[in-house]
């Protein structure tokens, strides 16, 4: 048996960063990855995601230039070329984080690992035991089991297409569906997006909501809201058609993409023998330091269930190693005030309470919002416009900021900072004592009135 001080499972985002941040401490660490190192982030999300983001970001600046007096044609656009160079990004990476490990002394044992017992694993032959073990074995795509649903892909397909579909059915409601929407649209392909409930993004503020509905709509991506698919079904001339409980036929589209939400990989991992506890949903349940209950026997990230964001997942994962290694006891992430971006058209830029939840939160009487809409800038000498609209939620006398979103150009970019200001307290007053940039779209949120 060999036995190492941490054992961590799985090496994306949480993994990775809470192994190397142990072996700085002088810890003797084993990390084990099935597949690629980098996890979901790197190989099949944020970082592909993003090349395409920017790519389309690319299509619409291209769109916008004639405004600004360039005679541009565009003449073409190689999805393929687009696809080698991101590829050979990821695979660049994937060297960068194999090197990272080496030099940071972490051995990296390839294979699936499955527990035999507590604390100790299987992994391609070998049995290893860790004194500490982190599972840190994120998510794969949930596909609804409806008949023929094989018939469509996932965020992982879509990273694998080949070429451009030309007209695409996106089923769900949630931040990769409209992300993959807008890619797909501003790169030319038909979107029409299909939703089980009436709007978009469920969980964030309405006005971030409403404003991306009326946008993604007015931009000429079909939205159909309470869409209960039963079936998919290939038609003679090899197009899909998706039928509705209601009777409703929609056909026509090459590309079906399911964007239903993830599911985490804890199915095949023995977790009964660790004597580690899932939810109902197949989670690991952890306390607020990572412990699952377990005898030394963490998990962080996607695995978890809780804000499954890349950042999130680091910072569990390197607040564990210190508390574990660093002698920094009671070290922990505050699951609270996390920024994220949703990197639609336009992009959104968010952090803290939504105005919903402020109300439940402090009531209506304790609540004050600030609100504004207008065209950037940018748009002034364009033909194509995009809206911004942007909202600040405080609480109390003091009117402390309790939530900051932004929806427009550059709300990917703004809300870093702003959520600088709620995580140290900011009252509407600090915001209105910061002097504007101008001319900006940020400098909206310190005139606020
Ligand atoms: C399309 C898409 C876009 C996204 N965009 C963003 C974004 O813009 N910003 C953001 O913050 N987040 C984004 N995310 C979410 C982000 O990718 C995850 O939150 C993050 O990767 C979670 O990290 P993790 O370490 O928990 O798991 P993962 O990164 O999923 O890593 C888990 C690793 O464990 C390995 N593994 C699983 N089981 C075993 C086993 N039994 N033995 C060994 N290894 C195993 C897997 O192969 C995998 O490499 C996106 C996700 C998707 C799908």
């Amino acid at each position: 048996m060999e036995r190492y001080e941490y054992l961590v499972i799985g090496g994306g985002s949480g993994g990775l960063a809470s192994a190397r941040r142990a072996a700085g401490y002088g810890a003797r660490v084993a990390l084990v990855e099935a597949g690629r190192l980098g996890g979901t982030c790197v190989n099949l999300g944020c970082v592909p995601k993003k090349v395409m983001w920017n790519a389309s970001s690319v299509a619409e600046h291209l769109a916008d230039a004639r405004g600004y007096g360039f005679d541009v044609e565009v003449r073409g656009f190689d999805w393929g070329a687009l696809k080698r160079a991101r590829d050979g990004y990821v695979e660049r990476l994937n060297g960068v984080y194999r090197r990272n490990l080496e030099v940071d002394g972490v051995e990296r044992i390839e294979g699936r690992a499955r527990f035999v017992a507590p604390r100790t694993i299987e992994v391609a032959g070998r049995r290893i035991e860790g004194e500490h073990v982190l599972i840190a074995t994120g998510g794969r795509p949930h596909v609804p089991a409806v008949p023929g649903a094989e018939l469509g892909i996932s965020s992982d397909g879509f990273f694998a297409l080949e070429s451009l579909p030309r007209r695409v059915a996106i089923v769900g409601a949630g931040y990769i569906a409209v992300e993959l929407a807008g890619v797909l649209h501003a790169l030319g392909a038909e979107v029409v997006l299909m939703l089980r409930g009436e709007v978009l993004l469920a969980r964030f503020d309405a006005l971030l909501r409403d404003t991306l509905m009326e946008e993604m709509s007015g931009a000429g991506i079909g939205v159909l809201p309470c869409l209960h698919l039963e079936r998919v079904e290939r038609e003679p001339d090899g197009t899909l058609a998706m039928l509705s409980a209601a009777g409703e036929r929609h056909s026509g589209f090459d590309t079906l993409l399911w964007a239903t939400g993830r599911v985490p990989d804890t199915a095949t991992l023995g977790l009964d023998a660790a004597g580690v506890a899932v939810d109902s949903a197949g989670h690991v349940v952890v306390d607020a330091l990572q412990d699952t209950g377990a005898e030394r026997t963490y998990a962080v990230g996607d695995v978890t269930g809780r804000w499954q964001l890349t950042p999130v997942a680091i910072a569990a994962g390197r607040r564990l190693a210190d508390r574990l290694f660093g002698g920094v006891p009671g070290a922990r992430l505050e699951y609270e005030d996390i920024p994220t971006v949703v990197f639609s058209h336009p992009p959104i830029g968010t952090v803290g309470l939504t105005e919903e939840q402020a109300h439940e939160r402090y009531g209506q009487s304790g609540v004050k919002v600030y609100t504004t809409h207008f065209t950037n800038m940018y748009h002034a000498v364009t033909q194509r416009r995009s809206a911004t609209a942007m909202k600040v939620v405080t609480v109390g006398e003091r009117e402390r900021v309790v939530g900051i979103h932004i929806i427009g150009r550059g709300a990917d970019e703004m809300i870093q900072g702003f959520a600088v200001a709620v995580r140290m307290g900011a009252t509407k007053a600090d915001l209105d004592r910061t002097v504007g940039i101008h001319p900006t779209a940020a400098e909206e949120l310190v005139t606020l009135r």
